[in-house]
């Protein structure tokens, strides 16, 4: 059975501290979006020796890999240890992780899977040091859910080069981002259901790209969404991930798209997590506090019930997480349908939560003062990227009816 360790507790503890002196006094920044996040993230980092870590981490793994040793690397260490600051984070911020998820996480991934040592060691250890921020960028105008079937970015060949065309939508850091994974289709004069999907690493500033304002949006605002507008941007083969075209032979550009969905997916339940214990925490004492004919509203069964399902919500969720760590301890990977599955009740639960904290606030839980309107907010998108519902029940479905 797992359980937080002391370790955990401690570490635990202190993220804590750390948010409630570091971040939140800015919350109301962060929170109109007037501070982009990332010096508070990398503060984070250097407090905690989170960059080092990673620093020395991938310097390890960079030297068994230049001994010639491909295979996995022994699992990454406490897996705990990198959700803590994720569930810690939420209580606050969930945007930050959002922001944090999408570069440390998505984006050094995708290089780390599909690139060569070269270009490894060029993007992602910056990356993942938190020294530069990282975007991914595979959802466009007309393409979301069905992300590859109506891609139309492109790469188009042109002697030794490459010319990229093409606009993404909703990009996570996409305003700020040094980093950039973009996803495209290579077009070879065939028809496009038939073309390869590839992947280009761009760095901010290169002629023809440019990244939009953050977007207005209804949540997250501490998490910078932006466009991408490709322009005949012009890369060699060093940007392209693998550096060579036979690793995008068959369906293998699509399927190292894919494994970024699992990591995506996993995340979102830690981060429900967050916001599901921060309502139990304003709700709780609110409930004892807050008299109403004569009486706290904590003694209406109505209200109990409330209280009791975000219980139920948060020892459900915290048990999927949880056996998310210990699969991880074990050296297994979680399949795409289970994380879908877990993605898809971890969403809706702390959604639900999150809206019924509101509801249970009365008209405080509507005014931006009382925070419950905020994690509402933020916890919303959580069912619509990293896939939608709608799209988690497909993965699961489909799984059962193989
Ligand atoms: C804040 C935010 C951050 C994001 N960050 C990133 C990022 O960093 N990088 C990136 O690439 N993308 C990012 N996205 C994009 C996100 O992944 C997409 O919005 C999401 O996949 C849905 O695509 P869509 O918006 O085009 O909706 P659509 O695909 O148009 O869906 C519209 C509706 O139709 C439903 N639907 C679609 N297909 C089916 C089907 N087969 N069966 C049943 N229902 C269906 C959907 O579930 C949804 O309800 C972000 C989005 C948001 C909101």
């Amino acid at each position: 059975m797992f359980e937080w360790s002391e370790e955990h507790q401690m570490i635990r503890t202190a993220v804590r501290d750390f948010v409630e002196k570091e971040v939140r006094p800015h919350r109301e920044e962060l929170e109109h979006g007037d501070l982009p996040p990332y010096d508070l993230l990398r503060k984070l980092y250097t407090t905690f020796g989170m960059d080092s870590m990673a620093a020395a981490s991938f310097d390890r793994r960079i030297a068994r890999e230049e001994a010639g040793d491909t295979g996995r690397d022994g699992g990454s260490g406490d897996s705990g240890m990198t959700m803590l600051p994720i569930i810690e984070l939420c209580r606050c911020s969930p945007g930050m992780v959002t922001a944090m998820g999408v570069s440390v996480g998505l984006t050094s991934a995708a290089i780390m899977s599909k690139g060569t040592i070269a270009q490894k060691k060029r993007w992602a250890r910056d990356i993942l040091t938190m020294e530069k921020i990282g975007a991914w960028a595979i959802t466009e105008p007309a393409s979301g859910s069905d992300a590859f079937g109506s891609m139309q970015s492109t790469a188009r060949i042109d002697g030794d080069e490459f010319i990229l065309n093409g606009s993404k939508t909703f990009i996570t850091n996409g305003p700020f981002a040094d980093t950039i994974v973009f996803i495209c289709k290579l077009d070879e004069g065939n028809p496009p259901a038939e073309r390869r999907v590839v992947q280009f690493v761009l760095d901010r500033g290169m002629p023809g790209l440019e990244q939009s304002k953050p977007l207005r949006k209804m949540g997250m605002h501490s998490s910078p969404t932006g466009m991408l507008f490709l322009d005949d941007v012009r890369v060699g083969y060093d940007r392209l991930l693998g550096e060579s075209l036979d690793a995008y032979s068959g369906k293998q550009g699509r399927e190292a798209s894919k494994s970024t969905f699992t990591i995506e997916r996993t995340g979102v339940a830690a981060m429900a997590l967050g916001i599901i214990e921060r309502c139990l925490e304003l709700c709780v004492p609110y409930a004892k506090e807050r008299v109403q004919f004569g009486q706290p509203i904590g003694n209406y069964q109505l209200i109990q019930l409330k209280l009791a399902k975000m219980e139920v919500a948060r020892l459900n969720v915290e048990n999927l997480v949880f056996r998310t760590l210990e699969m991880s301890a074990a050296g297994k990977a979680l399949g795409l349908a289970e994380a879908s599955a877990m993605k898809l009740y971890s969403a809706q639960v702390a959604t639900e939560v999150a809206l019924e904290a509101v509801q249970l606030f009365g008209g405080n839980g509507y005014m931006a003062e009382y925070e419950v309107e905020q994690l509402a907010r933020d916890a919303k998108v959580l069912q619509i990227y990293a896939g939608t519902d709608e799209i988690q029940i497909t993965h699961i479905a489909r799984a059962l009816l193989a």
